[in-house]
């Protein structure tokens, strides 16, 4: 008999693919938690049927939201990366030498736990010293730290459930106080295709509250469209400011010095509803 997962993408859009065998089905306090294998896209993890990350297309995402902005800032000694419990944004940031210390916030440990069970290539940095896992919400910490972090990252899940507020001005504005004085920040913003409401609001917001706020994008196979977005704010650097020289060698599949720039020019459409 074939076993099939379906995502219901948008309300008129739905994702199928084949699934091999389920590795871990459990019901957290917070959603329903899912490790799939399947022979397109590898192991796949799932929270309330809908997919975060394959191994198959996760180093676009993880590599896009981790590198553009540690390399924008220069010396990022201290990092906090909220949600991302699969470990693929911790496992990017590890390659950063000059970073001492690398905070992960995630509020569900089931998250974690069939992370660190099923998905030994996302979750191999959690084991670097410089690591130290939290289990709880991100809101909570962000706001109880100020003036802490060089870098933060919002590893978000959609903006439901324990997610929403992770979208809002009010969780920005506490973000910015818990960033040092030239800190910055990146959180994932969803589809340029079917969230554009989403996208026009954060980076309305962001130019409110950060002298820097840009737009970047990558392209992840398995999320509604396939195009994805994420959003920078940041007190004193600038993405596009960078110097290609400057950009170290790292190891990765997806980032270079030519797509950190690139990632920032934006097609016509977009443009046009982020100047509206
Ligand atoms: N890359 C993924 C995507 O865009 O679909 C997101 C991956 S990651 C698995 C998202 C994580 O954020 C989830 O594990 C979820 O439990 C966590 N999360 C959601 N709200 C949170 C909050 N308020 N504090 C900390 N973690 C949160």
């Amino acid at each position: 008999m074939e076993v099939w997962f379906t995502e219901d993408q948008t309300k008129n859009l739905r994702i199928s693919c084949r699934v091999k065998k389920v590795l871990y089905n459990e019901v957290s306090y917070f959603q329903k938690v899912a490790v799939l294998d399947t022979p397109e896209f590898g192991r796949m993890l799932t929270l309330d049927n809908v997919i975060q990350t394959t191994e198959r297309d996760e180093f676009v995402y993880h590599e896009m939201i981790t590198h553009v902005g540690l390399v924008t800032h220069h010396n990022p000694r201290k990092v906090l990366v909220v949600g991302g419990g699969d470990g693929g944004t911790i496992r990017e940031i590890v390659k950063h030498k000059e970073v001492e210390k690398a905070v992960h916030v995630e509020i569900d440990q089931k998250v974690i736990e069939a992370a660190k069970q099923h998905l030994p290539t996302l979750s191999s940095g959690f084991e670097d010293p410089r690591v130290e896992i939290r289990v709880e919400d991100g809101i909570k910490h962000v706001q109880e730290h100020k003036n802490t972090y060089d870098m933060i990252i919002i590893d978000s899940t959609d903006p439901v459930g324990p997610a929403v507020g992770l979208f809002s001005e009010e969780f920005y504005r506490q973000v910015h106080d818990a960033l040092k004085e030239d800190g910055l920040f990146v959180a994932q913003t969803e589809s340029p295709f079917f969230n554009r409401e989403i996208i026009q609001n954060v980076q309305k917001t962001l130019s409110g509250i950060f002298p820097i706020a840009r737009l970047f994008h990558g392209v992840v196979p398995t999320y509604p469209g396939g195009a994805w977005t994420f959003s920078m704010g940041s007190k004193k650097y600038d993405p596009l400011a960078v110097k290609p020289e400057e950009i170290p060698q790292l190891e990765t599949k997806w980032y270079s010095a030519d797509i950190h720039h690139s990632s920032f020019i934006l097609p016509p459409f977009v443009q046009e509803y982020l100047n509206k």
